[in-house]
């Protein structure tokens, strides 16, 4: 089943159409790469997909429902997660009120029902303390729970950012370039938990420029150029793609 569909997508921004007509399908339980140069458009499908932008034109269906055009905190109810490119953590929390802090966009209980339902509140408080030590154990970080993000390690900021998009608990997990500025040994660490994530029955679409990492892991790959979609198929389809080689793969695999 096609869990996430996107069709005929187009996103312009003034007169840049950073998405062109962008049209492919993720099935459940896979792991899909989305790969391309810089400024191919890449992170522009997340942010469609994710609701922070509502294509100018085509549709995006998650669980066969219709997604696009709706608020982002709606489509995260739905269960799509992603991580930024950028760090987004807040730097001054420790690793675990970090993802105690992402599990609030899913609690029921807001500021009203905290006054008038204490018990409830607490105990969502106490469950969703517990799942955020599930989620840093999860993801390698059980002896960091008491450390400051700042502090952390670049490669484990990096998972912190995968269990804070776990607190979600979604079925699609949207990963923008997880692996970036990794060496090769925490690259393939990174491999590792994103196959344990995919075990746990989320589907996955990555983004990454890390060769080995996405020819390795990826059940399909999207190939984006200019907004615009190139290619699509397996890793040995793509790799052996000229249009590929000739768009990216060629100058990318030169400094992999
Ligand atoms: P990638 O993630 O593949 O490197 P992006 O999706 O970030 O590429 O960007 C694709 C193109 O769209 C780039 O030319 C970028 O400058 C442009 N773009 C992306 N977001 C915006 C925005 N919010 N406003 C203007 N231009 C944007
Ligand atoms: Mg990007």
């Amino acid at each position: 089943m096609a869990l996430l569909r996107l069709e005929n997508v187009t996103r312009y921004f003034g007169g840049l159409a950073a998405a062109k007509n962008v049209s492919f399908e993720v099935q459940s339980g896979q792991i899909v790469g989305l790969i391309g140069p810089n400024g191919s458009g890449k992170t522009t499908c997340f942010n469609l997909v994710s609701g922070i932008y509502a294509p100018s034109e085509g549709h995006i269906y998650f669980n066969d429902a219709l997604i696009s055009g709706l608020p982002q905190h709606e489509i995260a109810a739905k269960g799509v997660a992603r991580t930024f490119q950028i760090s987004s953590y807040f730097p001054a929390l420790t690793a675990l009120d970090n993802v105690v802090t992402a599990h609030h966009t899913r609690l029921h209980s807001g500021l009203i029902a905290g006054i008038f339902q204490p018990g409830r509140t607490l105990r969502e408080e106490a469950e969703a303390l517990e799942h955020s030590r599930e989620l840093l154990q999860f993801v390698g970080l059980e002896k960091r729970y008491r450390i400051v993000a700042n502090a952390l390690a670049s490669a484990e900021q990096r998972r912190l950012m995968i269990a804070m998009a776990l607190a979600t608990r979604p079925r699609l997990l949207l990963l923008d370039e997880p692996g970036a500025g990794m060496t090769k040994d925490e690259q393939s660490k990174l491999t590792d938990l994103i196959f344990k994530v995919r075990d746990t029955g989320i589907t996955i679409v990555l983004v990454e420029h890390h060769m080995r990492l996405i020819m390795g892991i990826c059940d399909r790959i999207v190939v984006l150029s200019g907004g615009e979609k190139i290619a699509e198929g397996t890793p040995a389809e793509i790799q052996a793609n000229e249009i590929v080689i000739e768009a990216y793969l060629g100058r990318s695999a030169a400094h992999a």
